[in-house]
């Protein structure tokens, strides 16, 4: 038997700078990448126009060279790849449907749809749809069908490299879900899934946060007939709150002239026994052989 080469990627929204979570994601792919003698792409996620931030992608690129981290190859962004998008949803065509359910009408089980979510998933949405609109009203977006309510071995399940065996039952814990919006947008789900196999990805490795999107994405791998990468989800950097830091919940940039103490705090994180800060050359020098010993290929 042969086995693919390793690609992994690092693939950040651009809805701001690079900042101590994101560069937690940005750095598990890379060491994983360089301990197994692979290759590391950076995919610029910016097929949602309304979050992207002007500048953000750039000085994303700015950050990760400073870090010491090169992709290999082109960098590939999202919103030049609408084709290949577009031909994967006509591809999914007999799985689809158009829904005009406001968010409204499925978080509030009141209103007569959904239940809310219980996990990291929007609520979940109970197929009000599937057997076409009420009369009169226009579609809000394209949802895909999940496997039908029922049995167990319905269950989406995966072995993830570092948080072991996962099983979602998809119709129960996410519903039908979205793909592409009534204006036009493309939902995350299937541009990663688009992408990742276009890039031949063979090991996806980012955030915790995303573990519960993996079994959504492995349905749509199936229905398209794609290979399903390995996974590995790393911890998720909180601030003092407990909330995942990211923009939202006030992360500042990377400092250019803290990079070794960012450096530091992400390998930390990320259970590297390191105790000093290094420059970028002598950090990756020591972080990829721990790295490649706590996760063996
Ligand atoms: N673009 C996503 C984010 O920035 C990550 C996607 C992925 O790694 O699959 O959260």
């Amino acid at each position: 038997m042969t086995c693919s080469p390793y690609a992994g990627r690092f693939a950040p929204s651009p809805t701001g700078a690079l900042h101590a979570g994101s560069l937690v994601a940005a750095m598990a792919s890379f060491l994983d990448a360089r301990a197994q003698q692979g290759l590391w792409h950076i995919r610029i996620e910016d097929v949602d126009q309304a979050r992207t931030a002007p500048g953000a992608a750039a000085s994303i690129l700015q950050t990760l060279a400073a870090c010491g981290m090169a992709p290999d190859g082109e960098v590939l962004w999202q919103s030049r790849r609408n084709h290949l998008y577009e031909a994967a949803f006509a591809q999914l065509a007999q799985h689809v449907y158009p829904c005009c359910c406001s968010r409204k009408e499925i978080a509030d089980p009141d209103a007569g749809a959904g239940s809310p979510a219980t996990r990291n998933a929007p609520a979940v949405y109970p197929g009000t749809c599937r057997s076409g609109m009420a009369c009169g009203r226009t579609a809000r977006a394209w949802r895909v069908k999940v496997p039908d309510f029922g049995a167990m071995e319905e269950c989406i399940v995966f072995e993830d490299r570092r948080c072991g065996r996962q099983a979602q039952h998809l119709a129960s814990e996410a519903g039908d879900f979205v793909l592409r919006r009534a204006d036009g947008f493309w939902a995350y789900q299937l541009a990663v899934v688009v992408d990742d196999a276009a890039q031949a990805i063979t090991d996806v490795v980012r955030g915790v946060d995303l573990l519960d999107s993996t079994p959504r994405q492995i349905h749509l791998q199936r229905l398209l007939g794609l290979p399903t990468p390995r996974y590995l989800h790393v911890p998720l950097m909180r601030n003092q709150a407990g909330e995942k830091l990211s923009k939202q919940t006030g992360a500042a940039p990377l400092a250019h002239d803290g990079i070794e103490k960012s450096l530091l705090a992400a390998a930390r994180l990320l259970g590297l026994p390191m105790d000093h800060p290094h420059a970028p050359e002598d950090f990756w020098r020591r972080a990829v052989p721990l790295w490649a010993a706590m996760h063996p290929g």
